[in-house]
């Protein structure tokens, strides 16, 4: 008899935990990923700003699965799920596939979203992937190389100029680096400009940084950074961004001011895979705003008792879209499965999750952690965050390579990680000029519709 099919679509955090789950299950496990790497997102911002090097972060997929005989990996960006026929069709550039299954456990994630204001990316790339923190990297990096040949005092401070969209933990993690790039790991390459003249600017619309960690943590998030001299604009909005400028408007008294900048940053919102939306038609179940499956207790999406969405793409309340969220989500999944397909009752019928805790860096030796009511500031929840991080990288390998650069950057305020390329910088609005991402040519999927190139 042919053994239980598992389709798993993605190789992110929930996608990987379920097929290692289901390591030793009487199952074939197909995974169907758009990237050959299982991507740790929580360290992207150390790639944008040249502490770590991308294959860090990004282990191939099929190296950390090699041992494991009864999981295929298959390169390719899903683009239908057929729930009546229980196939899933994918492609590689042109060539079209499908691929059956018993079971399909959809771990897409969650892509950037503007808001409506798809046009905000070409000028402020955001941060979902190791291309996008390669381009930011070129984009900040090459801001200062810019700086280095102008006169006009007005164009150089435009160049120095970086404005973080964001105060959530992505964009307090960027702000602080950036601002430590400028402060420390700078300061003595440039002739033309002094680069601790920078400005570093973080801008959300809500009262204080890092909404989830609190009043508390949020405020003493607040006074670490504009020690480190990162400027709050708080409470405020974006109304516009385009290659020479922010407009943000204060949300207390309407203002509206103008940032002229050229480098800027989005980490603000989240929107789920568009197979969110494909699953909701399919099954029936609910889709919110952000594009999440509105999930049944067991996870499984309306009325199809054989697809299960883990990860970024499920909406539970109260299941934050983090890592726990993802690991937790697909061991319960791969826990039913298991059962299922040895004819026993689950163990556990309803999906329950178990609050981990929080954490940011703010900066080198700084970091704030919660864990229930827990709260921790400083070097202590700094450690604490160094060390749960690199217990989740994938492999000894990447483990001891960031061991590495770490004690290089910590220490000594170098980065061991700036490379940066033509491509990295002009890459992603290039292929949008030549439309590979509605012709569908590429493994891309993207909200930008740019189509101008970026002023760096
Ligand atoms: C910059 C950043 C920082 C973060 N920091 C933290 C943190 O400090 N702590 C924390 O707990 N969480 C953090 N998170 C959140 C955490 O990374 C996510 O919650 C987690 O990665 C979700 O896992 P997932 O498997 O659902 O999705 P993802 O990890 O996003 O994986 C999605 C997978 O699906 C694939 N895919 C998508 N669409 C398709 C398709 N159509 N066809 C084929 N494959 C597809 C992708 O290539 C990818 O492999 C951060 C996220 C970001 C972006």
């Amino acid at each position: 008899m042919a053994r239980h099919k598992v389709v798993i679509i993605g190789s992110g955090f929930g996608g990987l935990f379920a097929a290692k789950s289901l390591k030793k299950a009487d199952v074939d496990i197909t995974i169907i990923a758009r990237t050959s790497h299982h991507l740790f997102q929580p360290l992207l911002y150390q790639v944008a700003t040249g502490i770590l090097s991308g294959s860090e972060i990004a282990p191939s997929t099929r190296e950390i699965l090699k041992n494991q005989k009864n999981a295929t990996i298959l390169l390719g960006l899903v683009e239908d799920i057929d729930t009546d026929n229980k196939v899933v069709h994918w492609r590689n550039h042109n060539r079209e596939m499908s691929t059956a299954y018993d079971t399909l456990i959809v771990a897409a994630g969650a892509g950037q979203s503007y808001f409506g204001n798809d046009h905000f990316a070409t000028y402020a790339p955001g941060m979902k992937t190791i291309d996008d923190a390669l381009e930011l990297r070129a984009r900040i990096f090459g801001a200062f190389e810019l700086a280095e040949f102008e006169s006009d005092p007005e164009r150089i401070a435009k160049l120095l100029t970086f404005v973080v969209v964001g105060a959530g933990p992505t964009g307090v993690e960027m702000a602080g680096q950036i601002r430590e790039l400028a402060s420390h790991t700078l300061r003595k390459e440039f002739r033309n400009f002094d680069p601790r003249q920078a400005r570093v600017i973080l801008v959300d619309g809500a009262k204080h940084p890092l909404p989830p960690f609190g009043p508390e943590l949020g405020e003493a998030t607040a006074k670490a950074l504009q020690k480190l001299n990162v400027e709050l604009l708080m409470d405020t909005i974006v109304t516009d961004i385009d290659s020479n400028q922010v407009t943000v408007k204060n949300l207390n008294d309407g203002s509206e001011t103008v940032i002229p900048s050229v480098c800027k940053v989005w980490a603000a919102g989240v929107q789920g895979s568009s197979l969110g939306k494909i699953i909701g038609e399919k099954t029936g179940a609910e889709v919110d705003r952000a594009g999440r499956v509105v999930v049944n207790p067991d996870l499984t999406a309306g009325n199809a008792p054989d697809v299960y969405v883990v990860g970024d793409l499920m909406f539970v309340p109260g299941v934050p879209g983090v890592a726990q969220g993802a690991i937790q989500s697909a061991r319960f999944v791969a826990a039913q499965i298991k059962a299922k397909v040895s004819g026993n009752t689950p163990k556990q019928a309803e999906f329950v999750y178990k609050d981990k805790g929080s954490m940011a860096t703010i900066s080198k030796f700084q970091a704030v952690v919660k864990l229930g009511k827990v709260k921790a500031t400083g070097f202590i929840a700094w450690l604490a965050w160094c060390f749960l991080h690199l217990l989740y990288i994938a492999g000894f390998k990447a483990q001891v390579s960031t061991l590495l650069r770490w004690t290089v950057s910590f220490l000594s305020n170098a980065r061991s990680a700036r490379t940066t390329t033509n491509q990295q910088l002009v890459g992603r609005l290039a292929l949008k000029k030549l439309g590979a991402g509605s012709s569908g040519k590429l493994l891309a999927e993207s909200p930008a519709t740019a189509t101008e190139e970026t002023q760096l």
